[in-house]
């Protein structure tokens, strides 16, 4: 039983579209895939579809972009009803944010000397709900700027460089309150990796699991050996839920191959769980998820 329970389609910043994500999660050898784009859930009825050709379990997911005490932390929220109002309105004051960010960061570009317009950064995002950084470092490779993402982020798009611009993200507390009003789960992703890393420590952790955090995304390409360690011994004490993906975008990110890191399935069977008694609490419908049976 092999589960990956954080990838990304062209629906964000990813390279595949959800349906292809779902058949590659097949492919791979995978019996179940959570689809976790950035701060949609656009993607979920054409993933839901592919799941059930192909045969494997999907969890509905969103990244969803939030700060904690001023920094940028990713929060996984996994089988939220999506049309709770909260949420939509939520998911919306980020897509707008995004949206509202691109011409900042194209004036900021240009004003080091970089010529790019809004159709260049279309052209990447295409159809995406989310659109994000990624797509204006595909526009800077294509313009042939950079040589890929990463160089776009270091020279460019990163914190510090010159097309560096904020944008919104939701206060990581009132996220996790909508979260349980939408009947859902929240898994802190990757929290010692690249995001949020210094601030999110021991105590922090302990305090968001008062909150109502789930689970942590212990096992991330972001974390060492030693990391995973502590964060385990953490996750343990705390009672948290213990989940390892890929954090898959397709050919937009090096080294996040879909199964690189997976789920224990008791560790799926304890955040299904929470998930129906959050639905259950909250009085929203519990979306079917369909699992191959658990082996025990
Ligand atoms: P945004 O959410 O638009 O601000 O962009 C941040 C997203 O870009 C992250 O969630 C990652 O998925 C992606 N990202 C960050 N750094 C890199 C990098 N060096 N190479 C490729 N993708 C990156
Ligand atoms: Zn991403
Ligand atoms: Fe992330
Ligand atoms: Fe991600």
């Amino acid at each position: 039983m092999r589960i990956d329970l954080h990838t990304h389609s062209d629906v964000s910043d990813g390279t595949t579209s959800p349906a292809q994500v779902v058949a590659d999660a097949a492919q791979a050898g995978l019996d179940v895939v959570a689809l976790t784009d950035h701060d949609t859930t656009a993607g979920w009825d054409e993933a839901e579809r592919a799941a059930a050709d192909v045969g494997i379990g999907l969890i509905r997911g969103i990244e969803v972009s939030c700060t904690y005490l001023g920094r940028s932390v990713h929060l996984l929220v996994y089988l939220p009803d999506p049309t709770y109002p909260p949420l939509v309105e939520a998911l919306q004051r980020v897509l707008d944010g995004r949206d509202q960010r691109t011409p900042r960061i194209l004036a900021a570009l240009r004003e080091a000397g970089i010529d790019l317009d809004e159709a260049d950064v279309a052209r990447e995002s295409r159809s995406a709900a989310a659109v994000g950084r990624p797509h204006i470092a595909d526009a800077l490779v294509r313009r042939g700027v950079v040589a890929d993402r990463d160089e776009a982020f270091d020279r460019y798009l990163s914190a510090g460089r010159p097309g560096y611009i904020q944008r919104y993200a939701v206060p990581l507390e009132e996220m996790l309150a909508i979260v349980a009003g939408a009947g859902g789960v929240a898994v802190l992703a990757h929290p010692w990796g690249r995001y949020g890393g210094s601030v999110l420590d021991a105590d922090a952790l302990a305090a968001l699991a008062g909150q109502g955090l789930a689970g942590l995304e212990v096992d991330h390409q972001d974390h060492d050996p030693r990391r995973r360690a502590s964060l385990r011994r953490i996750a343990g004490d705390l009672g948290l839920v213990v989940t390892g993906s890929s954090d898959y975008h397709g050919t937009g990110k090096s080294g996040h191959d879909l199964g690189c890191n997976t789920t224990d399935p008791a560790e799926l069977e304890r955040l299904l769980a929470l998930a129906a008694e959050s639905a259950r609490r909250a009085g929203r419908r519990t979306p079917e998820v369909w699992i191959p049976r658990i082996p025990r």
